[in-house]
């Protein structure tokens, strides 16, 4: 289409006439303020003013509700006084007797107090223009949300449904933003082209799944997929969270689902997207004390998933990052059919959301390999929110890009909180804090097996971490030996195990470590059958695994006294074995202490050459 020549009819800005009336009636106000001819009026007594009449100097007077106000001639100076009336009955008598500095010697009555409002003008002033002002803002409103509505803005809200909907170019987000998650995209693409072409699908009898789940764990880019497939299919997208449908009145999520779904059958083509859908779709309870209220919307849901015809183009997608506590009802054939996994990213994913977020900013030449590897287990959107902090820093510190150092900086940030500058540690302390990290280094390096050390710091975190040491792995493991879980818990106890042979003390430090080798002992024996006691059998079963993961044990409770005893057992040994790592190398333990001690953050290959430096001696 050929854009229009002429220029738009200008259009006056909506609050000119608003500012205008304000001010006329500004204007309007000064004119009615009670002003005396410009005189400045002195109160005074009755007395005085009887006293000023007594002796002749009073030219006028006027009495207006309740207050005499006079203007004398004193000196050849004109004052105006205003005193209250008393009930004095002989005040007419006074005045008519009394002389004065006017030319016929008597005093005048005049009205000196400016002339009344006219009633025509109190009378516009009450009820006209009070009500042209309520008529002016009140068509001021109206036209600026005419305008809003027209104009579009990103969403308007449809119906009382509740939901957002956007329009088919309102979408920027396709699946080039969405990095890594190949076979999700997979998944969803064969929508999108069923949206596009529904005939193709048609002609063979093949109908498509009336809606996809979406599952995983928080911030792998489930309501970001969504947004894509909306971006990908340009069809119009309703948007609406779960918990929007119970939120307000009760009775209203129903009505809140009829409402989309009629409003999603009138658009056809279209997409709803239902975040967070756990809020109305967990199970219903068999018991008492149900939730009415979210039942009677998961119900309406159900009914109208089966309701409408897939041929016509709704499209339904929800995501949860609880899948195990979703209504059977809403996963079986021909309403969530399509289950769609998202997992957390792994090595390849993680560099690839790393490139798509450094698009974003400004940056030098990164090692995106080295941090997709210190990063292991994040999800994409802590990957998002490193590259964002390593861009703060990278302002922070006056720089015009991100450099690596950036990066590793802010993954620390992320994972043991920033820095804690004002934080002193004495001189002992820090020095515990140094054989503490040294012990972990050594006893990794020591075992094979172990991932390389990458960084040792003993600079204060505001996590309340006096120290760490980092490890990085080489690539990804996804089968993990029992040695190297075992490895893993000697390296934990290795931090402990410096404390005491060195200083022969035990600090509270070490409280992180434990509760970590607790959970890996615990984790072998329980769920990966890793202890000769129990072999193969499960002793623990984990809910909701998107969401950190609640363990309950599933045996008797004498043999989980037991499963203590066999857990307790291999943090013995693990911990005697740092203990005697630790022993035989003291000349390292001293010098990579002290050096650290020095330059307070050192790295994994400098403290490697101190190792082999050692070793290299005996
Ligand atoms: P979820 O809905 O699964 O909890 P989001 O979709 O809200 O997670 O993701 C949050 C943010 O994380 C996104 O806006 C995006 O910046 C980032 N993110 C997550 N996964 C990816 C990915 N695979 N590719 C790029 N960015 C991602
Ligand atoms: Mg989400
Ligand atoms: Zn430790």
């Amino acid at each position: 289409m050929k854009k229009e020549q002429n220029q738009p009819p200008k259009r006056v800005n909506p609050y000119t006439g608003f500012l205008g009336s304000i001010l006329i009636l500004l204007l309007l106000n000064g004119l009615i303020m009670p002003s005396l001819s410009g005189n400045r009026i002195v109160t005074t007594d009755y007395g005085t003013f009887v006293e000023k009449v007594d002796s002749g100097l009073v030219k006028e007077v006027a009495i207006k509700s309740n207050q005499i106000y006079f203007i004398t001639q004193e000196k050849d100076k004109e004052i105006t006084y205003q005193t209250g009336e008393a009930n004095d009955p002989q005040l007419v008598d006074r005045l008519l007797h009394a002389s004065s500095p006017n030319d016929n010697g008597k005093i005048e009555f005049t009205q000196i107090v400016p002339r009344e409002n006219s009633p025509l003008l109190d009378f516009l002033l009450m009820w006209i223009l009070p009500g042209l002002l309520f008529y002016i803002l009140w068509r001021q409103i109206g036209k600026s949300l005419q305008n809003r509505m027209k104009s579009g803005g990103n969403f308007m809200s449809f119906g009382n449904s509740g939901a957002k909907i956007y329009a088919e170019s309102d979408i920027k987000t396709t699946f080039a933003d969405v990095a890594g998650q190949e076979e999700a995209k997979e998944m969803l693409a064969e929508i999108v082209d069923f949206l596009h072409n529904p005939g193709k699908y048609a002609e063979i009898g093949a109908t498509l799944p009336k809606g996809a789940l979406l599952v995983g764990p928080p911030g792998t880019g489930k309501t970001l997929i969504a947004r894509a497939v909306a971006g990908e299919a340009k069809v119009p997208f309703f948007a609406i969270s779960g918990s929007e449908f119970v939120q307000m009145f009760v009775g209203m999520g129903a009505a809140k689902v009829r409402d989309l779904f009629k409003q999603a059958g009138e658009k056809a083509p279209c997409i709803i997207f239902i975040d967070e859908i756990d809020a109305i779709g967990k199970r219903r309870d068999t018991g008492l004390g149900g939730n009415d209220e979210r039942e009677q919307t998961l119900n309406q849901l159900l009914t109208e998933m089966d309701g409408f015809d897939g041929r016509k183009g709704v499209v339904i997608l929800a995501a949860t990052n609880r899948p195990d506590s979703l209504d059977k009802a809403l996963l079986r054939p021909g309403r969530f059919d399509r289950r769609v996994q998202m997992e957390l990213p792994d090595l390849e994913g993680r560099k690839a959301i790393l490139e798509v977020h450094l698009k974003k900013v400004r940056h030098g030449n990164i090692d995106v390999d080295l941090v997709a590897r210190a990063t292991a287990g994040s999800s994409g959107a802590e990957l998002a929110n490193i590259v964002n902090e390593a861009a703060l820093r990278a302002v922070r510190m006056g720089r015009k890009q991100i450099t690596t150092a950036d990066l590793e900086e802010s993954v620390e940030t992320v994972i043991a909180g920033a820095q804690k500058k004002n934080k002193i540690l004495s001189d002992d302390e820090k020095k515990i804090v140094a054989y503490h990290e040294i012990g972990h280094a050594l006893v990794a390096a020591l075992q094979t097996h172990s991932a390389p050390i990458h960084k040792i710091t003993i600079i204060p975190r505001t996590s309340g971490a006096l120290g760490y040491t980092m490890q990085v792995d080489r690539g990804e493991q996804s089968l993990l030996s029992r040695e190297d879980l075992f490895n893993r818990i000697v390296t934990l106890t290795g931090g402990r195990s410096a404390e005491e042979v060195m200083f022969g003390i035990v600090t509270t430090g070490a409280s992180n470590d434990i509760e970590q080798a607790t959970k890996l002992a615990r984790a072998m024996v329980t769920r990966y059958g890793m202890s000769d006691r129990y072999d193969m059998m499960e002793l623990e079963t984990t809910s909701n695994a998107y969401l950190g993961g609640d363990n309950s044990l599933i045996c008797s409770p004498s043999t989980a006294a037991d499963l203590d005893k066999e857990v307790l057992h291999l943090i013995t040994s693990a911990h005697e074995k740092a203990k005697e790592m630790i022993k035989s190398h003291t000349e390292i333990m001293h010098r990579a202490a002290a050096y650290l001690t020095e330059r307070e953050t050192i790295t994994g290959d400098e403290f490697m050459k101190i190792v082999e430096e050692c070793t290299a001696k005996d």
